[in-house]
């Protein structure tokens, strides 16, 4: 069956990311080919295309596709690694991941999103993604280390936690500051003598990171645990 959605598909990687200078060809590849239309609500299938986040009930969304991309690209992926995301969300970014990635293990810490993102991505082949529930800030110890992780929420700090769940010479990327509306798009990668080099990339804006090692409740942006 043919996909009605494909033509907007094709427009929005032309428009609004391949114009924005994201060159990685695999990342390209992996957000012509995922249906971003199947992770949002049904009566915002209409929009799916568009230049923006959309809600997917909770109180969370779905990232703008841009940013998905930037991240993506942000994590030097070459094909093949084993890679871990916080904020499964409604499971968007893990299926972009998983076009490029070995495989995929995604934490959510609202149960009834992780379970409707893992219903999802089963009925569209997604084989090489885990959903888990639970407290991203510490990670998924059982699964590490890892070549990538990506957070897609905005914490205090990152966490060191997740930190030392990377491989020498792994990559993390998330977003990083003290306000609700702008965070800096922050890359750390693990040195292979343990030293951590760290660079901002750019200005985002993501819902709150909640958790041990993030903030403490959405509203009070009060850090959890010690940097
Ligand atoms: N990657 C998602 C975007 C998710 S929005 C997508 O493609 O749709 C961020 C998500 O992070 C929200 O669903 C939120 O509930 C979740 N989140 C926030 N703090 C978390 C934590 N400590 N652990 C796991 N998930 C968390």
């Amino acid at each position: 069956m043919s996909d009605p959605y494909a033509a907007q598909r094709d427009e929005m990687v032309d428009r609004q990311i391949a114009a924005r200078g994201v060159s990685d060809a695999r990342v390209l590849a992996a957000m012509r080919k995922v249906a971003r239309h199947e992770f949002v609500p049904d009566h915002l299938k209409p929009d799916a295309y568009g230049d923006g986040p959309l809600p997917i009930g909770e109180g969370q969304t779905i990232s703008q596709p841009y940013i998905v991309a930037l991240m993506t690209e942000a994590l030097l992926l070459q094909g093949g690694e084993h890679v871990l995301e916080i904020g499964t969300g409604s499971g968007y970014a893990a299926a972009v991941l998983a076009e490029i990635a070995a495989d995929v293990v995604t934490i959510e810490r609202i149960a009834p999103l992780a379970a409707q993102a893992r219903t999802v991505l089963q009925r569209l082949g997604y084989a090489n993604v885990k959903v888990e529930v639970g407290d991203g800030t510490l990670g998924w110890p059982a699964a590490a280390p890892y070549d990538a992780i990506v957070v897609t929420a905005g914490g205090p700090f990152v966490p060191p936690t997740l930190r030392n769940q990377l491989k020498p010479g792994g990559r993390l990327v998330m977003p990083v500051g003290r306000d609700s509306w702008a965070q800096s798009l922050v890359r750390v990668t693990r040195g292979s003598d343990g030293e951590d080099r760290q660079e901002e990339l750019s200005l985002v804006s993501f819902v709150p990171l909640i958790g041990a090692e993030g903030w403490k409740d959405a509203s009070r942006r009060e850090a959890g645990g010690s940097r």
